[in-house]
C-alpha cells in the first residue's frame, strides 16, 4: 500500500467543515491511497435584506440536512457579538447573524435616531467570524405600515431594565419572534450582557412552545473590566473612565457574595456606595434578583443575577453578575 497525502485547499475561507478522506485507485492488485486533508471548502459569506430570500437560503440548507444557528443583534459589531457568532459557528453547519436596529425597542426618549451603524464593519466581523449570512433588513421589510401584532411577556420583564424602559421588552420579544419565524434556527444565541433579555426570551421559547435552544454566553470585557458595548462609543474620554465604576461595583457585588454575605440589601447598598463614588454616574438601578424569573430577593440563595443600570452623562450603560450561592 502507498500512502499519498494530498492537502486539498480552498481559494479562500478560514473554516473548516468538511472531514478529511481516504481516496483510493487500483492498478491490478496494487491500491493507491490517497489522504485527501481539506484546509477548507470554498466559504463565502452572503448578505442579505430580504426575508424571501432568507427564507430561500435556510430551506436550501434544510435541504441539505444542515443545522442553523441565529444570533440576533443591533448591529456595530465588537468582540462581544463576535464570541456569540464564533460559537454559533462551532455549534451548528450554517449561521445567521441578523444586524438590524429594531425601532420597537427604543421608547420615546431613547437613542434609535443615534443609534450607531457601520454594516460594512459588520460584513468584515461576520465573515472573519464564519457566519455565513448576514440577514440585514430595512425598517419596511420587517413592519409594514399597519403592523398591528405584539409579544407581551409580564412578571419577567416587569422588575430592572423593564421598570425603567416599560415598551422595551415588548419591542425585543416581538422582533425576536419574528426572526425566529424567518430563520427558523435549531438555536439562537444572546449574551449575558443583557440579562434580563436572556431570561425573558427564555421564557418566551417555554411559555410559546418553541422548538428552538436559547443559547446563553459570557460577558465579554475590555481589558480593563468595562462590559463591551455598542453604546460605548457614545463616551468621552472622561465618560468613558468614569464608565469603570459599573464592572467595579458588579465585582465588589460578587466577591462580597463570594465571600460568604447572604443578606441581598447589604450586597445592593455596597454597590450602591460604589457608584455613588462616581459623580459622573447616575443610578438607574441597584438590583438582586432571581437569575431565572428576574424576581427580587431578599436572601442570596440559588442563581442570583446581580444587576446594575447607570448613566453616565446621558449614556445609560447596563452590567451583571450571576452567581450561583
Ligand atoms: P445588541 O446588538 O446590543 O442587541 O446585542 C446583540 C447580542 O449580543 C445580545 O444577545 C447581547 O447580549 C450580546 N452582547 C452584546 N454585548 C455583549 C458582550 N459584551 N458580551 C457578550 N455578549 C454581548
Amino acid at each position: 500500500m502507498i500512502l499519498i497525502l494530498i492537502q486539498m485547499t480552498a481559494p479562500y475561507g478560514p473554516y473548516i467543515r468538511d472531514k478529511d478522506f481516504f481516496w483510493y485507485v487500483r492498478a491490478k492488485r496494487v491500491r493507491i491511497f490517497f489522504y485527501v486533508k481539506r484546509k477548507g471548502e470554498v466559504y463565502k459569506m452572503e448578505m442579505t435584506g430580504s426575508i424571501k430570500e432568507t427564507r430561500a437560503k435556510i430551506k436550501e440548507w434544510r435541504r441539505q440536512g444542515l443545522s442553523v444557528g441565529l444570533v440576533p443583534t443591533m448591529g456595530y459589531l465588537h468582540e462581544g457579538h463576535k464570541s456569540l457568532i464564533v460559537k454559533a459557528v462551532k455549534e451548528n453547519d450554517r449561521v445567521v447573524v441578523s444586524d438590524f436596529v429594531n425601532p420597537i425597542q427604543f421608547g420615546a426618549n431613547e437613542d434609535l435616531s443615534t443609534y450607531p451603524r457601520d454594516i460594512e464593519a459588520d460584513r468584515n466581523l461576520c465573515e472573519a467570524a464564519g457566519a455565513d449570512l448576514v440577514f440585514y433588513p430595512a425598517v419596511e421589510e420587517m413592519y409594514q405600515k399597519d403592523f398591528s401584532t405584539f409579544v407581551e411577556t409580564e412578571r419577567v420583564s416587569a422588575e430592572l431594565c423593564g421598570k425603567s424602559r416599560p415598551t422595551h421588552f415588548r419591542g425585543v420579544c416581538t422582533v425576536v419572534l419574528k426572526l425566529f419565524h424567518i430563520v427558523s434556527p435549531d438555536r439562537a444565541y444572546f449574551g449575558q450582557k443583557d440579562a434580563q433579555q436572556l431570561a425573558v426570551i427564555r421564557r418566551m421559547a417555554r411559555d410559546l412552545d418553541l422548538d428552538i435552544e436559547i443559547v446563553g454566553c459570557p460577558i465579554i470585557r475590555e481589558a480593563d473590566g468595562l462590559a463591551k458595548s455598542s453604546r460605548n462609543t457614545y463616551l468621552s474620554e472622561m465618560e468613558r473612565k468614569a464608565a469603570l465604576i459599573l464592572s467595579k461595583a458588579v465585582l465588589a457585588g460578587e466577591k462580597m457574595i463570594a465571600d460568604g454575605e447572604r443578606d441581598a440589601s447589604a450586597v445592593i447598598a455596597h454597590m450602591r456606595s460604589i457608584l455613588e463614588s462616581e459623580p459622573l454616574a447616575k443610578i438607574d438601578y441597584v438590583e438582586l434578583t432571581d437569575a431565572d424569573s428576574i424576581e427580587k430577593i431578599q436572601t442570596v440563595k440559588g442563581r442570583v443575577l446581580g444587576a446594575v443600570a447607570v448613566f453616565i452623562g446621558t449614556t445609560r450603560l447596563i452590567d451583571n453578575f450571576i452567581v450561583e450561592a
